[in-house]
Formats: structure tokens, C-alpha cells, sequence
């Protein structure tokens, strides 16, 4: 893999992911510098106890624009998008509307009562394009491309997780209008978060719990248990076990899991 770091007129960074060879990446961004006025805060929700991002900024972005107007196709024809080169493999940028920024993150004004508590929306937010074909999908991808994916996940997990107090680095994808995309591109994103998702939160406490309780390892013991009942089992490979969870709460969900013990993303290799 090669990786190619550059910067948008406006100072945000984007990084090519190439296959090895001999793509030189050096178009610059011809746009007028225009600064996103970005002010993300978290607020605790006195309820819950959960960190909740607020980032109004957040509705100038593009609602779903025509496929002509595609900032996340590559720049050609005269029109400039947010990646100035004319094609790209894999591509990854600071978004240009974050619910997270290491810059200019905000935070509401003192409140007189301790329960509206904030703290400044500090983090980032990335968009990780799959591909510069505006009509495919991940599910198209060869298995190269797809594994040039990865490497920008793990290249990007090991970069943002060592970022100041950054916490959780999560890469993920919604696809479909239907649950709030708003660029038909295929496209996923990354967040760094400041705090534990509460999902990862209650995740690693059940685990501990777990430990504590039988000395022994949840997700090790879970996946023997699902490998022997058999009857969800949607893929075994020899290194992959893919299910249906036990307790399944979408109409389409499946998990995967590694048979060896790894910590992260980037462990994976
Ligand atoms: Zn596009």
C-alpha cells in the first residue's frame, strides 16, 4: 500500500491510499480557502449519564445533491470536489462538517445549574471513499480494493487513536437514505471520539464482569458456543467465524469474529 498525505486549500488533511506502484498523487486544491464555521460541543445527557454530541454547523451540509454535483467524486471536467486528483484507489478526509474537530471545537455558555453540563467537541471525523465509481457499492468492490480499504482503516485507527485525548476510534458505514445518508457515494466514515461510546462502554464492563465472575474470556467463549450450537452460523472460515447474534436486534445482523485473541483493528494485520 501506498500512502500519499496532502492538504486541502482550506487545511484539512486527506491521504491517498494506492496500490503499490507508481501513482504519484500531487494535485493541489484550486478551491478558495473557505473556512466552516465548527463548533461541535458535548453535552452530558442528565438522564442517561451519556455523552451527547451537538453540532448545529452541522445542517449546511450538502443534502443529498445531484450525481453532477458529487463532492466525493474526483475532480475532472473543470469541476473541483473535495479530492483535487482526477482519479483515486481508496481516498480519506477530515470532513468538512464535523460532530468532532481538534479545531474551534466549541462549548455552550456556563449554565447556572450543574445538571446542563458540556465539554468542547473535541476529536475528529474522517470520510473514507471506497472507490471514485459513484455508482457501485462496497459489495462491488474486488478483493483487492476491499483490502486497500482495511489498510486505510488500521492506517487511519493507529493515526487518530494516538491523537490527544482521543478515546475510541470507530470506522463504520450507514448506507441508504433510509437511515440518513445524505451522499449516495459509497463512502464510510471515522470517528475519534474524546469518551467510550456507551455501546463499547457497557461492552468492555460486560466483559470484565465476565472475567471476573468465571476467570475466563467472554468474546472466546461466546464464539466456541455459537461454533458448536451451529444453528447461526452464516460463514466459518479459518480465520473468521461470521453469525447471527443470539440476540439479534435488526432484521439483517450479522457479527464477525477473529479466532485469535487480538485488541484492536490494527492487531489484525
Ligand atoms: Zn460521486
Amino acid at each position: 500500500m501506498r500512502k500519499t498525505v496532502t492538504e486541502l486549500a482550506d487545511g484539512r488533511e486527506l491521504v491517498y491510499y494506492d496500490p503499490d506502484g507508481d501513482e504519484v498523487r500531487d494535485a493541489t486544491d484550486p478551491r478558495p480557502p473557505e473556512p466552516a464555521a465548527v463548533r461541535p460541543e458535548l453535552r452530558l445527557d442528565p438522564v442517561l449519564g451519556d455523552w451527547v454530541t451537538v453540532a448545529a454547523h452541522r445542517q449546511g451540509r450538502p443534502y443529498r445533491p445531484p450525481a453532477g454535483d458529487c463532492p466525493l467524486c474526483p475532480s475532472r471536467g473543470g469541476r473541483s470536489t473535495e479530492i483535487p486528483a482526477a482519479d483515486y484507489h481508496v481516498v480519506v478526509f477530515e470532513n468538512r462538517f464535523p460532530s468532532l474537530s481538534t479545531q474551534g471545537a466549541g462549548r455552550a455558555p456556563d449554565s447556572p445549574s450543574p445538571l446542563f453540563r458540556t465539554e468542547p467537541g473535541t476529536g475528529r471525523c474522517e470520510v473514507v471513499c471506497f472507490t471514485s465509481d459513484h455508482d457501485a457499492s462496497f459489495a462491488d468492490l474486488s478483493e483487492s480494493r476491499a483490502a486497500l480499504v482495511l489498510d486505510a482503516w488500521i492506517d487511519r485507527t493507529t493515526e487518530l487513536a494516538a491523537l490527544p485525548g482521543v478515546r475510541q476510534v470507530y470506522c463504520f458505514e450507514n448506507r441508504g437514505a433510509e437511515i440518513g445518508v445524505t451522499l449516495p457515494h459509497p463512502h464510510g466514515q471515522i470517528y475519534a471520539y474524546p469518551f467510550l461510546t456507551p455501546r463499547t462502554g457497557k461492552m468492555i464492563a460486560r466483559a470484565a464482569e465476565y472475567r471476573a465472575r468465571t476467570g475466563r474470556n467472554l468474546a472466546e467463549d461466546l464464539l466456541a458456543a455459537e461454533r458448536l450450537d451451529r444453528r447461526r452460523l452464516v460463514l466459518t472460515g479459518t480465520h473468521w467465524t461470521a453469525f447471527v447474534p443470539f440476540a439479534a436486534r435488526w432484521p439483517y445482523e450479522v457479527h464477525l469474529y477473529p479466532h485469535r485473541r487480538v485488541p484492536d483493528l490494527p492487531a489484525l494485520g
